[in-house]
């Protein structure tokens, strides 16, 4: 096991919301780093959850995160302008709270987080 905390994130592939995520949980969770899962429109990935390989996936990463380095904190992030889930911004929520209720099922031994970025890339705990 690190010494250093780690947090995790299942976050958009979208280069803009990488470092912003990052920041905030290293703030708002006190951790020295976030180990980052990405796909793009994750939230739309996990409330579908129809693409059992992508699934399973992220999963798999996710179990490495938690196990190995210690989170105990998974944030999954939805954002405007999303190339990989071009919706309006309530749809987002909506399928963040449903990915999130899917993530449930997996029986982590974390806190699931969702978040949102918004148009001026600020991150908003939902
Ligand atoms: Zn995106």
């Amino acid at each position: 096991m690190s010494k250093n905390k780690f947090a995790t994130a299942i976050n958009c592939l979208d280069g803009r919301t990488q470092l912003p995520v990052n920041s905030w949980l290293k703030k708002n969770f006190h951790v020295d780093y976030v180990d980052t899962i990405t796909e793009p429109g994750p939230e739309k990935i996990l409330n579908l959850y129809e693409d059992k390989a992508v699934i399973n996936g992220i999963k798999k990463r996710v179990k490495i995160s938690l196990g190995k380095h210690g989170s105990k904190i998974l944030a999954v992030v939805a954002h405007h302008d999303c190339a990989g889930n071009p919706v309006k911004k309530a749809r987002h929520l909506h399928d963040l709270r449903l990915a999130i209720a899917n993530i449930n099922r997996w029986k982590l031994k974390a806190e699931i987080i969702g978040l949102w970025v918004d148009s001026k890339w600020k991150v908003n705990r939902i």
